[in-house]
């Protein structure tokens, strides 16, 4: 039998307001453990939450980018539950009345429009951080992302394949990065996410159970974690003999590269969900959702309509650079020093993305400046270095954002352009290797080839190529 995947996501993005959803502790991420608490966010009873108004209208933003209906309407609640990060033992949420309903999410895949429904997206407060101290019996609270602002997406089951599912959340990211909702670092747990899966036979409409992985931090754990839980149910389907896939939350472990059962899934009632009794309803007005509007940069499918149109790249180059934000904003200010945009798309789609991957930095990071990528891109291109010189600049200032031009003088890397000097160079190489000149004369002309390799060899690789060929051909051609 042949079975078809149904995926449905449900998205945890912190969002980027200064201070914390109820108090006014920072929402800064990387501080001393602890250090950004007060006795509201660490639930010491008799404190009240005032709510952020920042964070609200994040989440309007949110759902304006999203296209959804913002809820004039809408309150918080309390969603009770024990667990040692957990300060007040409930989170306080949203839960039948969300900030916002409805909304889509389309992207291109593999040649196929595709467009995901969003159920809703709704407010709420994330728990702390246990570390668990490796090799000895403790763990240890951090109580900083307690009241970090969350909205929570959830797609309806519209997504059909892991590919496609790893695709939509690479354009989630995209809107909320552009939109400057939230950071949207992934390896700092801004941005992730809980996958729900399930498999039917092909042409059954009712969906199969669905199993839910449980907090997944990047592209590439959530496919492996989704290919793998695929190929467990699809076993279970096809060889279980009665054992049956059951609907229950499974975590996955990364090391082990498996999911491994937690629970069986509680359903919403478990919660004992309870209007929030200390805030009062959210009301919002039709000039906040316009502002809301207003404040929205341009995204990122206005940008690659504009890329496409500007800049003479193929849709692929404008589909990494317009993907990645970091990417984009840095192309742009290149091209803004008068580089020419495909010199500046290829060098940055090569180069720039190896360096980030070599060095594990994350795009927004970018540490050299757009200006002295620009100055080196002009030197290549007047062909006073070569490509490969280039990269080795690269290198060089790309941590500590030198300027070009101070390295070339430095290192001597200037190519040899005047013809003086290169004849002399050629002149070298012929009278040090009379046999290929020789063969060269005898009707084998790949030895120009490797005399022209020589010259470069003696230039220490700063022999300006073209001129270097000329003279070698000249040269040859007078014997
Ligand atoms: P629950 O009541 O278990 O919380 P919901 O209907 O609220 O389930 O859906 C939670 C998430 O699971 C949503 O992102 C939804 O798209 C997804 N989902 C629901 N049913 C399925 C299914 N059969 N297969 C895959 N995903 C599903
Ligand atoms: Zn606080
Ligand atoms: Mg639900």
């Amino acid at each position: 039998m042949n079975f078809e995947t149904v995926i449905g996501l449900e998205i945890h993005a912190e969002l980027k307001s200064k201070t914390k959803i109820f108090c006014s502790c920072s929402n800064k991420f990387g501080s001393e453990p602890n250090a950004n608490t007060c006795p509201i966010c660490t639930g010491v009873p008799g404190t009240l939450p005032v709510l952020n108004e920042e964070v609200v209208n994040l989440a309007i933003k949110a759902g304006t980018a999203l296209g959804c209906t913002i809820n004039k309407y809408n309150k918080m609640d309390r969603k009770n539950y024990f667990y040692p990060d957990l300060t007040k033992n409930y989170q306080t949420s949203q839960f039948d009345k969300p900030i916002c309903s409805g909304g889509n999410v389309e992207f291109e895949h593999e040649g196929k429009h595709i467009k995901v429904r969003l159920n809703r997206i709704h407010i709420e407060e994330d728990a702390g951080k246990l570390v668990h101290v490796e090799g000895e019996p403790v763990s240890l609270v951090d109580y900083n992302r307690v009241g970090v602002p969350l909205a929570e997406i959830v797609t309806e089951p519209d997504l059909r394949s892991v590919d496609e599912a790893v695709a939509f959340m690479k354009k989630l990211k995209s809107i909320l990065e552009y939109g400057e909702i939230s950071d949207c670092r992934m390896e700092q747990g801004s941005l992730r996410c809980d996958a729900n899966i399930s498999l039917r036979p092909v042409g059954q409409e009712e969906y199969g159970t669905k199993v839910e992985l449980k907090n997944i931090n990047s592209f590439r754990e959530l496919q492996k974690a989704l290919e793998k839980e695929q190929r467990r149910q699809m076993e279970l389907y096809t060889y279980g003999e009665g054992h049956k896939v059951v609907q229950e939350t499974r975590r996955w472990d990364a090391a082990k590269g498996k999911t491994i059962s937690m629970r069986s899934k509680e359903q919403a009632h478990d919660y004992r969900y309870v209007v929030e009794p200390d805030l009062p309803p959210i009301i919002i007005y039709d000039e906040q959702i316009e502002a809301a509007k207003n404040s929205l940069p341009e995204m990122p499918d206005a940008k690659r309509e504009r890329f496409l149109k500007a800049y003479e790249l193929t849709e692929k180059e404008v589909e990494i650079l317009v993907g990645d934000k970091g990417l984009a904003m840095f192309f742009e200010k290149v091209v803004g020093f008068a580089v020419a945009p495909k010199i500046a798309a290829n060098w940055i789609l090569g180069d720039i993305l190896r360096i980030l991957k070599d060095r594990k930095i994350e795009s927004q990071d970018i540490t050299i400046d757009a200006e002295n990528f620009a100055k080196l891109l002009k030197v290549v291109e007047e062909g006073k270095i070569s490509n490969n010189v280039g990269r080795e600049v690269l290198e060089e200032i790309f941590d500590e954002n030198k300027d070009p031009m101070k390295v070339i003088e430095e290192k001597g890397l200037m190519q040899i352009s005047s013809t003086d000097e290169l004849e002399k160079i050629v002149a070298d190489v012929i009278a040090n290797n009379p046999q290929s000149v020789e063969d060269y004369k005898a009707g084998k002309t790949q030895s120009a080839g490797f005399l022209m390799g020589q010259v470069m060899k003696l230039s220490k690789g700063k022999a300006n190529p073209k001129l270097a060929k000329e003279l070698v051909d000249k040269k040859l051609s007078e014997l």
